[in-house]
């Protein structure tokens, strides 16, 4: 692994997909750092238009990229629309890849994700189970799509010497998430049902599948200092995991979440809709050893995170 210091101040730093949950929080992040921020808006620039991310990208020149635009989607999203998450993420990232090394930027960062890895990963999973076995069916078309990014990255670095690094940051919650029951992740999903029932003052909800599976959840705030350590501080071939090193069944998330809300009640399994991988909690010794961990604990941050669910999104 290689360190190599990067320093933001007095930068340019574009934050691609600055209205998403990542990406805003980047922003926020980034206000105290002594750098210029840049963002496009999605009228301004539509990043599937290769001619039109390379002419954004000229006139602008950015020192540093986060990239952090992306077509994502919780695991119904990801099933039941496979052309919109493959093919909006290959393109994205190649137009912006290739265009951001035309431009001689000094450093990007990727942001990929943990569903790269096989569906039956050891677990933890340590980054070189990347490509080691088959991956889980519900979100393979976003997964292939963020393997490619991740090559993207490794390729221009060894032929044209590029420092793009990529980061896999396992599922998040927090400020900005997409509150739609449908397209929405299960964090987001369950405290907008939570909330409705709390309000409406039902005593159920219901839980997608069967409530078994294992997730780990990484506050938005938290993945961006993590961003932002890596962008300053890291630079290599080798993919890093951003993660909290425990999980929760799906079934205690909801727990967690009625506490938060200041709600208690029973669940009902809708057993149409799929689980997808049992268990996703990624290593995260690399990242450790270069010295960050994440902060914020989960029944913690799911009060914040409702704070602001009720101030902005209610
Ligand atoms: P994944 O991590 O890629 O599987 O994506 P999600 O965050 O969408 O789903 C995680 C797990 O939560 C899956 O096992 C879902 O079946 C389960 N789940 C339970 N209730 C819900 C819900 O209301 N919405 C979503 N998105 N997932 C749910």
């Amino acid at each position: 692994m290689t360190s190599g210091h990067f320093d933001l101040a007095g930068k340019k730093v574009w934050v691609a997909g600055h209205r998403g949950m990542a990406g805003s929080a980047i922003v926020r992040r980034l206000a105290g750092e002594g750098c210029t921020i840049l963002t496009a808006s999605r009228d301004e620039l539509d990043l599937r238009r290769q001619e039109a991310v390379e002419a954004w990208l000229g006139r602008n020149r950015p020192d540093a990229v986060f990239m952090a635009a992306a077509t994502v989607g919780g695991i119904h999203a990801n099933d039941t629309r496979p052309g919109e998450f493959l093919y909006d993420n290959l393109i994205i990232e190649a137009n912006v890849l290739h265009a951001a090394w035309q431009v001689g930027v000094k450093k990007l960062l990727l942001l990929g994700s943990t569903c790269i890895y096989p569906k039956l990963a050891p677990q933890p999973m340590p980054e070189d189970a990347l490509l080691t076995g088959p991956l889980e069916p519900t979100n393979q078309w976003y997964a292939v799509a963020k393997i490619a990014g991740i090559k993207l990255c490794q390729a221009y670095r060894r032929q044209y010497g590029a420092d793009f690094i990529a980061c896999m940051p396992t599922n998040l919650y927090g400020p900005g998430d997409n509150y739609d029951l449908v397209s929405g992740h299960v964090a987001a999903s369950l405290m907008v049902k939570v909330h409705n029932a709390k309000v409406r003052g039902e005593d159920s909800i219901e839980l997608w599948g069967t409530g078994t599976p294992r997730r780990e959840f990484l506050h938005v705030d938290d993945l961006a200092d993590a961003a932002l350590f890596l962008m300053c501080n890291y630079s290599g071939e080798d993919p890093l995991n951003i993660g909290v090193g425990t999980d929760v069944t799906i079934r205690e998330l909801a727990d967690i979440i009625g506490a938060a809300i200041g709600w208690r009640g029973s669940y009902r399994f809708d057993a149409s809709k799929p689980d997808g991988t049992p268990r996703k909690l990624v290593d995260v010794s690399r990242l450790s050893a270069l010295g960050w961990r994440a902060r914020i604990d989960l029944p913690d941050g799911m009060r914040q995170a409702y704070a602001w669910y009720l101030a902005n999104a209610a």
